[in-house]
C-alpha cells in the first residue's frame, strides 16, 4: 500500500457483516443490534518513565457484544493502534467465539505505543495503570483480556495481579497467563496449533498434501513461529518466514528449529545461513502452496492480491485481507480460510484456561490439544458445509454461522 493510504478496518468489518447478513436475509433490527459495539472506552495512561519524565499514552477497550457470554479479546501494544481498528477487531472476536461455539462475546483493546522503546519496568507501569482504569468494566464474568500483538504472558500476569489487588484472587480475569499463575498448558501454542488443525481439514477438501506443501509465513511471533513449527513437524516445507524487518527464503525449505533459535539469539532473521533475504511484500507473492499471514492486518490488498500464487491462504493474523483483495482472490480460485476460523485456536484454549481457573483445576496438555482439535475440525466442517450449501466463500459462510448464533442468543435473551 502507498504510504498515506490507511486501511479502514472498520469499513472492512461492516462490509463483511453486511454481505453475510444479506446472504442470510437477517432482519434489519437485528443487524443494527449486532453491528453496534456495546461499549467503547478511551483512557489516558500517564506513565513515569525510568529517567523521571512523564509520558501519557492512549488506551482503548471496545466491548462489542455479550449476548453469548462474557466478552473476550486481546490487548495489543503498537504505534498504529487506533479506535477504528480496535472496533473492527472487537467485532471480529464476537464472530470468532461464535464460529467455534464457545460461550463468549467479543472485545478488544490496545495502547498506542512503541513497545520496543519501553523498558520492562515502564511496560509494567503502563499495563497496571491501564488495567486500574478498566477495573470496573472487566472481570471473569464481564470482559476477559488476553495477549495480542506485542503483549505476552508476563503482561497477562501483571493484569491478573492488578485486578486481583482490588477484587481478590481472580485468575479468570485474563487468559494467556504463565502456567505458574493459572495459565493453561498449550495456550502459548494454541493459535498456531489451531490454525494447522484447520489446515489439515481444509487440505483434504483441496486435495493438498500437507506433507509436501510449500508454506510461506509472514510473522515469526507467537502465532507465526508455532505455525512454522507444526507445519514442519507434519513434513511441510516452510520456504519463507519474516519479522517486522523482513524475511528469509529458501525454496528447498528452512530448518525451522534452527531458524527460531537463530532469531532468539540474534533478535533478527537477517543472514540466516543458506537463505536469501526477502521483503515482507515479496514474501506474500512467493511461489508456494500455502500462505499464512501471521503479523498485521491489511497486508493482502488490491495492489498485490492478483500476484499471490498460493492455492490456500490461512489467515492466522486478524484482518490480513482487504475486501477488494478478497474478491480478487475469490475470482482467482484461491481458498481463503478466514481469520475468524483460522486463528480461533487461541481464544478456544483461552476458554479452556478460563474454565480451569473457575474450577481451580488444571488439564493435562494432551486433553487441551485433543479438545482443541475437535473444536477446530468441527468448526471447519460446519463452515465448509455452509459454504457449499449457500454457494458462498468460506469467509461469508463463517460469518453466517457466527451471526446466526449471536442473533439467536440475542432473541432468546430478549432485546
Ligand atoms: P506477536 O507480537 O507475537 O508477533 C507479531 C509478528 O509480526 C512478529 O514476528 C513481528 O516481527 C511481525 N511484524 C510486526 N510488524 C510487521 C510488519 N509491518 N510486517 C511484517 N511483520 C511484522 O503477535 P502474535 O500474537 O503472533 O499475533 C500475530 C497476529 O495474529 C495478529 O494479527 C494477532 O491479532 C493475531 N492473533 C493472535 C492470537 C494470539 O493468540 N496471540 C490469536 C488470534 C489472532
Amino acid at each position: 500500500m502507498s504510504e498515506n493510504e490507511r486501511i479502514d478496518f472498520e469499513k472492512m468489518s461492516r462490509f463483511q457483516f453486511d454481505r453475510a447478513a444479506e446472504a442470510m436475509a437477517l432482519e434489519p433490527e437485528t443487524r443494527v443490534l449486532l453491528k453496534m459495539p456495546f461499549r467503547e472506552i478511551q483512557v489516558k495512561i500517564p506513565v513515569r518513565m525510568d529517567d523521571g519524565h512523564l509520558e501519557v499514552f492512549v488506551g482503548y477497550r471496545v466491548q462489542h457484544n455479550n449476548a453469548r457470554g462474557p466478552m473476550k479479546g486481546g490487548i495489543r501494544y503498537h504505534s498504529e493502534v487506533d479506535l477504528g481498528e480496535v472496533r473492527s477487531l472487537a467485532a471480529l472476536m464476537t464472530w470468532k467465539t461464535a464460529v467455534v461455539n464457545i460461550p463468549f462475546g467479543g472485545a478488544k483493546g490496545g495502547i498506542v505505543c512503541d513497545p520496543k522503546r519501553l523498558s520492562p519496568a515502564e511496560t509494567e507501569r503502563m499495563t497496571r495503570t491501564f488495567i486500574s482504569m478498566l477495573d470496573t468494566v472487566i472481570g471473569p464474568y464481564q470482559d476477559i483480556p488476553a495477549p495480542d500483538v506485542n503483549t505476552n504472558p508476563q503482561m497477562m500476569a501483571w493484569i491478573m495481579d492488578e485486578y486481583s489487588r482490588r477484587h481478590g484472587y481472580s485468575p479468570g480475569v485474563v487468559t494467556g497467563k504463565p502456567i505458574d499463575v493459572g495459565g493453561s498448558k498449550g495456550r502459548e501454542e494454541a493459535t498456531g496449533r489451531g490454525c494447522v488443525f484447520v489446515l489439515q481439514e481444509a487440505a483434504r477438501d483441496c486435495n493438498l498434501d500437507l506433507g509436501k506443501a510449500r508454506v510461506a509465513i509472514q510473522g515469526i511471533g507467537n502465532v507465526g513461529s508455532h505455525v512454522a513449527r507444526f507445519m514442519s513437524e507434519l513434513g511441510g516445507r516452510v520456504i519463507a518466514i519474516s519479522d517486522s524487518h523482513g524475511g528469509i527464503h529458501n525454496p528447498d525449505g528452512l530448518p525451522i528449529d534452527r531458524v527460531l533459535a537463530y532469531k532468539t539469539e540474534k533478535r533478527s532473521l537477517s543472514g540466516f545461513p543458506g537463505s536469501r533475504s526477502v521483503t515482507n511484500e515479496a514474501l506474500l507473492e512467493l511461489d508456494c502452496d500455502i500462505l499464512v499471514p501471521s503479523a498485521l492486518g491489511g497486508v493482502i490488498h488490491k495492489y498485490n492480491a492478483d500476484r499471490i500464487k498460493a492455492r490456500v491462504i490461512a489467515e492466522a493474523a486478524n484482518n490480513p485481507t482487504t475486501t477488494t483483495a478478497d474478491e480478487i482472490l475469490e475470482k482467482k480460485g484461491v481458498v481463503v480460510i478466514p481469520d475468524i476460523l483460522a486463528n480461533a485456536g487461541g481464544v478456544t484454549v483461552s476458554y479452556f484456561e478460563w474454565t480451569q481457573n473457575l474450577q481451580q483445576f488444571s488439564w493435562e496438555e494432551e486433553r487441551v490439544n485433543d479438545e482443541l482439535r475437535k473444536i477446530m475440525a468441527r468448526s471447519y466442517h460446519q463452515v465448509a458445509s455452509t459454504a457449499q450449501k449457500k454457494k458462498v466463500s468460506l469467509r461469508v459462510a463463517a460469518y453466517i454461522v457466527a451471526i446466526e448464533k449471536v442473533a439467536r442468543a440475542t432473541r432468546l435473551r430478549g432485546i
